[in-house]
């Protein structure tokens, strides 16, 4: 069966039951469903209101009873909205957003019914744990989690139907401390590259007390009729297709990017855009991507926290929205062969309280040398930890993507462009292997003279690679369409927190030494340069001549996801986690066990789909053609026409059995090899069991 790729152009007899969109601007619904600071402003009292800044500052816990004057704020608020029912909204390592609905609505001791929303019941909720996974912690602890309100992200309304819910984005945690979301490490890393890049900084700016990771995420997605969707069950249950057939048209002609849109995805983007403004998430960009039927959005970007939650919101609205539209969004990197996977490109970048962008080229020889610092920071830490990164961004169904030549690839190297290469070419090679005070003076000048011109020529860009540095910012292309971006960032602020550390070690020592402190971190970002620079590349990352000077190079390709993982139980990693409060030894045991366990389930109910679809669908459809030609035959024989006039269906028939024979011979091999896992697999655990 073929995707038919003209399917979201042509299927147009149906017309949207969306609301109707005013072509009304933007600032008009921005925000319309979230619990704003300005709203904020606006339902609490003062005392409320400061206290809940300054916790979303990072400041001080929002104590019992402030809680529940913000809580009746929320709640005065939300009814004004409609509003009858609150829930903790948290993001388990499912993978998808969990809730559970309460109303505001209870009843008094004597009976009368009210409506209420408390303190207590806004920071703390107690979703059943042990229906979430855990990996091996429930068994080890105590089984009870609880969500925690987290004040930095703000609460909105989602709206199902007629339906309303206050949202409170909330973090996940086993009562033993361990966390069991993503969000909860997210903000730990998010603390720790706070705390080492101000160190750094100070170096350069002693105004700096804060800085904080941002990120730009840009969303790749399919669109499909729900009828097809609906007629395939590996798309359905799967999210992409275990059998097809290339189209005579797909991608070859390279006419869908950038094209224009069908105006039935329009008319769904347009839907969901609005439905995402009310919830405050900035989009700013759509198009066509290269594929058949394949689109990106795009928002401005944010601090990691806020986009994190942003683009998890963003990927529930499309699907709730495309359900309007009478369409599918398929999330999955990898839904349709031949053509090209989706991604989810992370932007990042690390800004200060004083609203410089750490990785954006300076203005001053100071700051210059400031944003080289970050630069080379970033491609050590790339560089020291490309094993972590790439388990950060392992999935069974990414791995259709890193691991088959296409963009980007599993070896992890990163793109800076020409110019940014001579200069760290400049950097390396200056007097031998030395700097000296009057280098530091010509580099610093030849650095400031020539670096803003890379804000203007940042237009070599290359596509192939998995991490590149785009001018401000890098872009971590790598992450899966479907994923949550938390994962990847939680990894990637860590490393960085990590290098920044030892950078600031090795400065120091070298201060200590008598060294001046420019001359000093010069010679650190040369050390650096040299010892890293062997991830840097700039050529075609999908070719072959890559993947043999990276194994040249020692540079690790893993193709796979479940050797991939190992990378996040080495000594290494628990070293740089544990270090910097991010996971502790246990809870990268346990997340080890449920990313091998999400691959080996995804693995699995394919494989049973393809085994459905063969025995089922496919080959009941063979026996009959086979049946067609046999009587075509006969027929033709007995009406006594020579062998001759139906060579050729003989000839099909042939085919047409030999194929049923080995779809037959193959689907038994793959449920023999199923069986043979699952033994293994129950051996492995009863071994484990009998070790307690
Ligand atoms: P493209 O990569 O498709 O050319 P852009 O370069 O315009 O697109 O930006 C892609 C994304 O990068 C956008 O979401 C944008 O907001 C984000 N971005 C820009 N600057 C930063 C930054 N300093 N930190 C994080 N993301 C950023
Ligand atoms: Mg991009």
């Amino acid at each position: 069966m073929s995707l038919r790729t003209d399917a979201v152009n042509h299927v147009s007899h149906f017309k949207p039951e969306s609301p109707d969109i005013k072509s009304a601007k933007i600032t008009g619904v921005f925000g319309e469903s979230v619990f704003t600071t300005k709203t904020a402003r606006e339902y609490l009292s003062d005392e409320a209101y400061k206290s809940l800044i300054t916790s979303i500052k990072g400041g001080k816990k929002i104590d019992r009873t402030v809680a529940g004057q913000i809580a009746s704020g929320m709640r005065a608020w939300a009814e004004t909205k409609g509003v009858t029912h609150f829930t903790h909204w948290f993001q388990p390592l499912t993978g998808a957003t969990a809730e559970k609905h309460d109303s505001f609505f209870t009843l008094k001791g004597d009976g009368t019914a009210i409506e209420e929303f408390d303190g207590a019941t806004l920071i703390q909720q107690e979703p059943d744990a042990s229906s979430f996974p855990n990996g091996g912690l429930r068994a080890t602890f105590e089984a009870r989690g609880y969500t925690a309100w987290d004040p930095s992200s703000p609460p909105f309304i989602i709206e199902i139907g007629n339906g309303k819910t206050l949202c409170i984005p909330t973090i996940f945690i086993a009562y033993t401390g361990e966390s069991l979301d993503y969000k909860a490490p997210l903000m730990k890393a998010v603390d720790a590259v706070n705390k080492a890049s101000v160190t750094v900084c100070n170096y350069f700016d002693k105004n700096v007390n804060k800085v904080i990771p941002t990120l730009g995420w840009e969303q790749e997605y399919f669109v499909i009729d729900e009828a097809l969707v609906n007629a395939r069950p590996d798309l359905l249950q799967c999210g992409r297709t275990v059998f097809g057939f290339t189209p005579a048209k797909g991608q070859q002609l390279e006419d869908h990017y950038f094209g224009s849109i069908p105006e039935r995805v329009y008319a769904f983007m347009r839907d969901f855009e609005n439905e995402s403004y009310k919830l405050g998430i900035p989009l700013r960009t759509r198009h066509n991507e290269v594929a058949p039927a394949q689109f990106e959005c795009a928002p401005i970007f944010e601090e990691v926290n806020i986009a994190v939650d942003h683009n998890i919101l963003l990927m529930d609205v499309m699907t709730r929205v495309a359900k309007r539209h009478r369409l599918v969004v398929l999330l999955h990197e990898k839904p349709f062969a031949g053509i090209n996977g989706s991604g989810k490109h992370n932007n990042w970048s690390l800004a200060t309280d004083t609203g410089i962008n750490l990785l954006a080229p300076g203005k001053t020889p100071k700051t210059n040398l400031m944003f080289l610092t970050f630069f080379v920071n970033t491609i050590k830490a790339v560089h020291d930890y490309a094993d972590i990164l790439r388990a950060s961004i392992a999935s069974a169904s990414n791995d259709f993507r890193l691991g088959a030549n296409e963009a980007p690839p599993a070896i992890i190297s990163v793109f800076i462009g020409d110019y940014l290469t001579k200069v760290l070419n400049d950097v390396e090679t200056r007097v031998g292997n030395k700097f000296d005070e009057q280098d530091e003076a010509i580099l610093k000048l030849d650095l400031h003279r020539s670096i803003p011109e890379l804000m203007i020529d940042n237009t070599d860009r290359n596509r192939t690679s998995p991490f590149a540095f785009t001018g401000n910012k890098f872009e971590f292309r790598a992450v899966g369409s479907g994923a949550n971006c938390a994962n990847a960032m939680t990894t990637l602020n860590s490393i960085m927190a990590e290098t920044l550390k030892t950078f600031k070690a090795d400065v120091d020592g070298l201060i200590e030494k008598g060294e001046k402190k420019e001359i000093a971190i010069m010679q650190t970002l040369q050390k650096y340069i040299i010892e890293s620079k062997k991830v840097l590349f700039e050529g075609d990352g999908y070719s072959e001549e890559w993947h043999k000077e990276a194994a040249k190079r020692g540079l690790p390709n893993i193709p796979t996801t479940p050797l991939a993982l190992d990378a996040m139980v080495t000594e290494k990693a628990k070293k740089l986690f544990e270090t910097n409060h991010v996971y502790s030894h246990i809870e990268l045991e346990a997340r080890h066990e449920i990313e091998l366990e999400k691959y080996l389930k995804k693995v699995q109910i394919e494989a049973r789909i393809m085994g459905d679809l063969a025995l089922n669908h496919i080959i009941p459809t063979a026996i009959k053609y086979q049946n067609e030609l046999v009587s075509n035959i006969n027929g033709l024989k007995a009406v006594g026409l020579p062998e001759t006039s139906y060579s050729s269906q003989l000839a099909i028939l042939n085919e047409v059995t030999a194929h049923v024979h080995v779809i037959y011979t193959k689907v038994n091999e793959l449920v023999d090899a199923e069986r043979a896992a699952d033994r293994e697999r129950n051996a492995i655990e009863a071994k484990l069991e009998a070790m307690k």
